[in-house]
């Protein structure tokens, strides 16, 4: 099956999470008691400065307390296998060995996608490997059959990660999956007050440290450093 397109939707963000992580940074400076602020302190201005101050000093376990859950498909098994990397995180993925692939959708990386002949080759390689499978389900289960799928095979999957855990996602991915640029712009729209300096480590560094990885975006630590 051809190519399905990425699509990532907020389930849902913590309630009043500006609040939350404001009551609970403001316990660490405060004789009050949290659940006092929380109720008392309604300026969200003062809220999201007080909270912009503390990510700026690195105080950064406050934003523990708000989580954001995304439902994501369109992806690749290759990006999820990098996603469940992250450890500070929790996921529900679509299980090869209860969901049959006797139709698979798959992902074309974006430098075969462009080149025609490459794009009818990889089509070609991914028919043979539909069939293979098909032919493996006749005689053994999902289980095993799922074996010769590719890694570009599509899947769905529903992450949750605090704010201070998608930092540091930011930080690691955006320059290199689509997927944390579009869960960068929900929490962008979200919580800015957290966010709105949030994404690839380039930004904060001034040059990118993946050498011949790199984007292209920024320059690399040499050049920046005029070496
Ligand atoms: C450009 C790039 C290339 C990569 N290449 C490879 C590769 O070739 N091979 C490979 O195996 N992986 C590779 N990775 C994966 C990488 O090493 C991390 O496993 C992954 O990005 C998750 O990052 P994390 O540990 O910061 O995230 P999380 O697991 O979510 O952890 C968040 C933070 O919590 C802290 N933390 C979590 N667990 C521990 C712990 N056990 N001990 C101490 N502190 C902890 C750390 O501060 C960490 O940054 C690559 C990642 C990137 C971005």
């Amino acid at each position: 099956m051809p190519q399905s397109k990425l699509n990532v939707q907020l389930l849902e963000v913590t309630q009043n999470a500006l609040s939350v992580i404001y009551a609970s940074a403001r316990q660490c400076y405060s004789p009050e008691f949290a659940g006092e602020i929380f109720k008392n302190e309604t300026d969200l201005d003062k809220q999201e400065k007080f909270i912009e101050k503390i990510i700026s000093s690195g105080h950064l376990s406050p934003l523990e307390h708000v989580k954001f859950t995304f439902a994501i498909e369109g992806v690749s098994r290759a990006l999820t296998h990098q996603l469940v990397r992250h450890r500070i995180a929790s996921y529900s993925q679509q299980s090869q060995r209860y969901v049959k692939e006797n139709n698979f959708e798959y992902i074309v990386p974006p430098s075969i996608e462009k080149d025609e002949n490459l794009k009818k080759e990889f089509k070609n390689i991914m028919d043979k490997i539909q069939k293979a499978y098909n032919e493996l389900l006749k005689t053994t289960s999902s289980q095993d059959a799922r074996f010769v799928l590719p890694q570009a095979a599509e899947t769905k999957i529903v992450v949750t990660m605090n704010c201070r855990e998608l930092l540091n996602f930011f930080e690691e991915r955006c320059c290199i999956r689509k997927l944390a640029y579009e869960m960068l712009l929900i929490c962008k729209r979200e919580l800015s007050a957290v966010f709105s300096m949030a994404g690839p480590k380039c930004l904060k560094l001034g040059y990118c440290p993946e050498g011949k990885f790199s984007c292209g975006l920024a320059p690399l630590k040499d050049e920046a450093l005029g070496r």
